[in-house]
């Protein structure tokens, strides 16, 4: 018997998980008792998450009246139950604290989520870039809820489904239309919460869980996090508001897409007028997804500044830059002819690549002080027939071709 208590006091002392923990105790029960089957339940964590079917003998730990853990055995027989008689509070006792563990591990968790929205709030204003984010945030969270985002268009006043790509469950969206309130389903399966900030209804947040119960806790989460999205889509809109105002790229001081494209117009018309050249330049930075996932979206941030700037540089005062989506760039070169063109955009190209962008102020953690990224091109001289759209069309175009063919290069779009 000494023994046997000397055993499991290691195995207690040696689990730091709740996994780790069931696995040695099944293997300790097993191979000293010559029981056929053990389970350790945990009735807070619905752990494990199957019902056992076979005839067990249920042996439940109390603390302070509180049931911590249940232990069935195939069967129990005397010397069994000497044993945990003593065991027992050790073994409740190993199994709080692991317990009480992860519930402090996931607080931990759910405040660094709700801070990295809040980061992305202060500095990230386009929906279908945030989106995404959050959605993925809140996903690797809530790792055992199937999780929706929907926004609400602000003109036929319906929500529409903005995260993930698709939902096929038509009780969500039976229900998504006629909301006007938070909705928990009696059997605590389906939540949905109305994304509310500042008085208006900007969306819903739908959680809906496949096997296990909504419990109060993450009801609690959910709701925090809901009012953070909230927030942050609101701003969002406040911003897209603001910006189709505006001329300027906040983040790049490039114009912007709307104005982007308004200037394009006058040059076309102007070099129409006058019989001058125009080339057009598409540019996208290679594998950019990758520099915002290793090292984060603030870094992402520097290297879209940092690109900007050097091709500011790179450009003469009249040569007209854009942001035309999110990591591209696009350039209008006046009384330019295509060889020219092609030499500036080798000259782009090649500031880029060797330029050494340095991110240990943006993010001290990571494991290099400076990283290299590198941009593909496509470029379009304007033919005499084009109207206004074909000329980034066909940059783009040859952009993509560049990028089919290796990245970090020059295509010319022939005529
Ligand atoms: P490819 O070489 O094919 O262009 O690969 P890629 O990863 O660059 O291409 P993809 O179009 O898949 O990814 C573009 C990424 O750009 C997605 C998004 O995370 C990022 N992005 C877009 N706008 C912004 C922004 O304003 N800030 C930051 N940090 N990232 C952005
Ligand atoms: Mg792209
Ligand atoms: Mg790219």
């Amino acid at each position: 018997m000494l023994d046997k208590i000397k055993k499991i006091s290691t195995i207690l002392n040696e689990s730091f998980g709740q996994k780790s923990l069931i696995n040695s105790l099944q293997e300790f029960f097993l191979k000293n008792f010559q029981v056929k089957t053990f389970y350790l339940e945990i009735p807070e964590q619905k752990y494990p998450l199957q019902t056992f079917n076979e005839n067990l003998v249920k042996y439940p730990l109390f603390k302070h009246k509180k049931n911590i853990c249940n232990l069935y055995f195939s069967e129990i027989s005397e010397e069994l139950t000497d044993f945990l008689e003593i065991a027992a509070p050790f073994i409740s006792l190993k199994v709080q604290n692991i317990t009480l563990n992860d519930k402090m591990q996931k607080n931990i968790k759910f405040h660094e989520t709700m801070k990295y929205i809040a980061k992305i709030i202060e500095t990230q204003y386009e929906l279908s870039y945030v989106i995404p984010i959050i959605g993925e945030m809140i996903d690797k969270f809530f790792e055992n809820y199937l999780l929706y985002i929907f926004l609400k268009n602000e003109n036929t006043g319906l929500n529409y489904l903005a995260w993930p790509i698709a939902c096929k469950d038509e009780n969500i969206m039976g229900i998504i239309d006629q909301i006007d309130g938070k909705i928990f389903t009696s059997d605590r399966h389906l939540l949905a919460l109305p994304l509310h900030s500042e008085g208006k209804d900007v969306g819903v947040l739908v959680a809906k869980s496949t096997d296990d119960i909504i419990s109060a806790k993450d009801e609690d989460y959910l709701e925090q996090i809901s009012s953070q999205i909230a927030t942050t889509i609101n701003r969002a809109n406040v911003y897209a508001e603001i910006l189709k105002h505006a001329t300027l790229d906040a983040l790049t001081g490039f114009y912007n897409r709307r104005q982007l494209e308004e200037r394009l117009k006058q040059e076309v018309s102007s070099a129409k007028r006058q019989k001058t050249p125009l080339c057009a330049i598409m540019t996208d930075i290679d594998y950019f997804k990758s520099v915002n996932d290793t090292y984060g979206h603030a870094v992402g941030d520097l290297v879209l500044k940092t690109i900007a700037k050097i091709i500011r540089g790179q450009l003469r005062e009249y040569d007209i830059a854009g942001r035309y989506g999110g990591e591209e760039f696009s350039i209008l070169l006046p009384f330019t002819k295509i060889k020219e063109a092609k030499m500036v955009a080798e000259r782009l190209r090649k500031s880029i690549e060797k330029k050494a962008i340095n991110i240990s102020k943006v993010n001290a953690e990571a494991d290099v002080k400076e990283i290299n990224v590198t941009i593909s091109l496509g470029i379009y001289e304007m033919q005499p027939n084009d109207i206004e759209e074909d000329l980034l069309k066909k940059a783009d175009k040859a952009l993509y071709e560049a990028k089919n063919t290796g990245r970090n290069r020059i295509v010319i779009q022939d005529v």
